[in-house]
C-alpha cells in the first residue's frame, strides 16, 4: 500500500511538494483554506541569485537555480502552461561605490556567472541613474497566481484537492495511521497554530503593486531599492515593502503614493495604478527554511519559512524533502527545524530582535 500524505496549504510550498511526492507514488491529498493567508498569491514572483546588500552570491544560489530551472520547465510542459519567464535583472547603482563594487567583484569566481556590466542605452534613456547601472543574468519571474491555479486544476482533475480549513490540533485526534503523514505548509499561519508554534516563523508583511506605465518599453527588470518587473502590455509589477509582525493585514493607500513617489524620482513619464495587494511571507531568523519532522509527534511534518525567497529555494527543497520522505537522503542538518526545538531556552521575542538587528 502507498503511504497516505496529507499536505495543509496549497501555496507554492505545498503544491510543489505535492508534485514531488506524486511523481515517487505517495498518495497525495491536499488541503487548502482559499488561500486566505496566502504569500504565493501576492508576490511578485522574482528570483535573484545574488543578494545586493553586500553584493554576494545568494545561499546556495547555483545549486537552487539549476533544482528551479529543470522543475518550472518539466511542470510547464506538464501542465500545458507558461508561467516561467527568465529574464535578466537591471540593477541602477544608488551611489559610486556601488557602481565600484560591482565592477571589482564581477570578477570575483563566485559573482562573475552572474554580474555582467553590460550597458543598455533603453535604460540610460529611461531612468535617471548618476552612477550607472550593471546586469545580473541567471534571474527572472514567475507567474505564481497563474502556476498555482493551474496545478490546483491539476490536482481537482486527479481528485485529491480539498477546499477546507484545517485545524491542527483536531487532526492529531483523528485516527492518524501510524504510517500517515501529515505535512504543514501554511507560510505565515504556522505562528498561530498550536503544533509547531516553536518554529520561528516570522510574519513580515509586504505591499505590491500593478501599475501601467504606458511609455516605457523594456524587457528586463529593474531593480533601485525597488523593483519593477515587465509583465506585458506595458504593465508591471512594483514592489515590496517590509515590516515585521504588521498586525494589519490589509493594503495601506499611504504605501501606495509613498511607493509611486520613489519611482518617480527616477522615471518621468506617467504612472497608474492597477492594482495593490499585500501578504506575509514566512521569514526565520537565520533566514533558512524550516523543515522536518515535530520531535513528540511521528508524523506530523513541516515545509515552510521561505522567507522572500520561494521561487528560488522550493524546488530544490521540495525535491530534497521528497528524497528524505522516500528513505533515498538524509535531511540537511541546515534546514532541519528541530534546531530551534533545542532552543526553548531563547524566547521567540529574543529571536525576533536578534533577525531585526540583522536586517
Ligand atoms: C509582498 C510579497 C512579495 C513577495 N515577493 C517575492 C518574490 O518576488 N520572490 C520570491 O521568491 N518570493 C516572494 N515573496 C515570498 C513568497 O511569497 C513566499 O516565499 C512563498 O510564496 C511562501 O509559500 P508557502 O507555500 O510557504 O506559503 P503561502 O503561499 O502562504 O501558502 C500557505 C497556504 O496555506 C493556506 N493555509 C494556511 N493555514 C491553513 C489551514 N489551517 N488549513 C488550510 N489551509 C491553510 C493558506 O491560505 C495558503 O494558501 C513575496 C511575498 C510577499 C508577501
Amino acid at each position: 500500500m502507498s503511504r497516505k500524505v496529507n499536505i495543509v496549504g496549497q501555496g507554492l510550498a505545498g503544491s510543489m511538494l505535492a508534485m514531488e511526492l506524486l511523481q515517487r507514488g505517495f498518495d497525495v491529498n491536499i488541503y487548502d483554506d482559499g488561500h486566505l493567508s496566502s504569500s504565493s498569491m501576492v508576490a511578485a514572483g522574482m528570483w535573484n541569485p545574488v543578494t545586493f546588500k553586500k553584493l554576494s552570491e545568494s545561499w546556495m544560489a547555483s545549486q537552487l537555480l539549476i533544482a528551479a530551472d529543470q522543475t518550472y520547465r518539466r511542470l510547464e510542459n506538464k501542465l500545458g502552461i507558461a508561467f516561467y519567464h527568465p529574464v535578466e535583472l537591471v540593477r541602477l547603482f544608488q551611489n559610486n561605490l556601488a557602481a565600484n563594487d560591482w565592477e571589482e567583484k564581477s570578477v570575483h569566481p563566485e559573482l562573475s556567472a552572474y554580474l555582467s556590466d553590460l550597458r543598455d542605452e533603453t535604460f540610460a534613456k529611461e531612468f535617471d541613474q548618476p552612477f550607472g547601472h550593471g546586469v545580473v543574468t541567471g534571474a527572472g519571474w514567475l507567474d505564481i497566481p497563474k502556476f498555482l491555479n493551474g496545478l490546483r486544476d491539476h490536482f481537482l482533475d486527479l481528485g485529491i484537492y480539498q477546499l477546507r480549513s484545517i485545524d491542527e490540533m483536531q487532526e492529531l485526534q483523528q485516527n492518524h495511521r501510524e504510517s500517515d503523514l501529515t505535512i504543514f505548509c501554511t507560510g505565515w499561519r504556522a505562528v498561530n497554530s498550536g503544533l509547531f508554534n516553536w518554529a520561528p516563523v516570522i510574519p513580515n508583511k509586504g505591499e505590491v503593486l500593478t501599475v501601467d506605465i504606458p511609455e516605457l518599453s523594456i524587457n528586463r527588470m529593474v531593480n533601485f531599492g525597488n523593483f519593477i518587473v515587465p509583465i506585458g502590455e506595458n504593465r508591471f509589477r512594483f514592489g515590496a515593502t517590509y515590516k515585521l509582525n504588521e498586525p494589519d493585514p490589509n493594503p495601506q493607500t499611504e504605501t501606495a503614493i509613498e511607493m509611486i513617489s520613489g519611482l518617480r524620482e527616477i522615471y518621468h513619464g506617467d504612472v497608474s495604478l492597477v492594482d495593490h495587494k499585500a501578504g506575509s511571507r514566512p521569514t526565520t531568523p537565520d533566514r533558512k527554511p524550516l523543515v522536518g519532522e515535530h520531535p513528540e509527534h511521528p508524523g506530523m511534518w513541516i515545509f515552510n519559512g521561505f522567507g522572500s525567497k520561494g521561487v528560488l529555494l522550493i524546488p530544490y527543497f521540495a525535491n530534497h524533502f521528497a528524497e528524505v520522505l522516500s528513505g533515498n537522503a538524509e535531511l540537511m542538518p541546515d534546514v532541519n527545524v528541530n534546531r530551534y526545538w533545542n532552543r526553548t531556552v531563547q524566547s521567540h521575542a529574543s529571536l525576533v530582535s536578534s533577525f531585526r538587528e540583522d536586517h
